[in-house]
């Protein structure tokens, strides 16, 4: 997406550790014309898809898998990172590498929230190495689920993940693709 890439090359900040920060219109305040724009544009790549559900990851996923599952007229799930209270009966978990936190998460959903009949769109802010997705595309498939495919909005292709998966068979589309950036003269690239 052509406005997403400018607005990333003039707003997007780079900091230490091949971390992007777009907190200002992305993960922390949003700009919700560019969300709905996001939102229309993955729901017109799979629109064929017979998406029946779209599942994220808390908690900067979560928007744009709300804005995407309202264009789709389907749920919307996410997995929690940490078990609550108000989180009971039976549940899927994966452990999960944080790319950003430099953690381990247990993450979880709830074994009623995805069944064998489901296809599933999972999306997510950021793709860097993959983590983030493999944990949910394994939940998805202790569900007997069908994967449809990722959606993302910025995807880091120098970290790998992304390709990853794409040679796993799964379907990846990133509305920005960022093929290199330069924290020290501000400068970044897509592929
Ligand atoms: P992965 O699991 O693919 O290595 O990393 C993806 C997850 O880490 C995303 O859920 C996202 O929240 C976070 N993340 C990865 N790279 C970045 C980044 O450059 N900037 C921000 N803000 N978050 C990132």
């Amino acid at each position: 997406m052509k406005l997403l890439e400018e607005k990333i090359r003039l707003e997007g900040q780079i900091l230490a550790g091949n971390v992007l920060k777009v907190g200002h219109f992305v993960n922390h305040q949003i700009d919700i014309t560019l969300l709905r724009e996001m939102a229309r544009e993955l729901g017109r790549l799979y629109a064929d898809a017979h998406v029946t559900k779209v599942l994220t990851i808390e908690a900067s996923g979560i928007a744009l898998a709300a804005a995407v599952a309202l264009e789709m007229g389907v749920p919307m799930v996410f997995a929690k990172k940490n078990a609550t209270a108000n989180v009971s009966g039976e549940v899927y978990t994966a452990r999960v590498a944080s790319f950003t936190h430099n953690r381990v998460y247990d993450v979880i959903v709830p074994c009623a929230y995805l069944s064998a009949e489901d296809r599933v769109l999972i999306v997510d802010d950021f793709l860097a190495q993959g983590n983030a997705l493999c944990g949910l595309i394994d939940i998805v498939g202790m569900s007997g689920a069908a994967v449809v495919g990722c959606g993302i909005i910025i995807e880091k292709g120098f970290q790998g993940g992304g390709d990853a998966l794409r040679k796993r068979g799964i379907r990846v589309e990133s509305l920005a693709l960022v093929d290199r950036m330069d924290a020290e003269t501000g400068e970044i690239s897509f592929r």
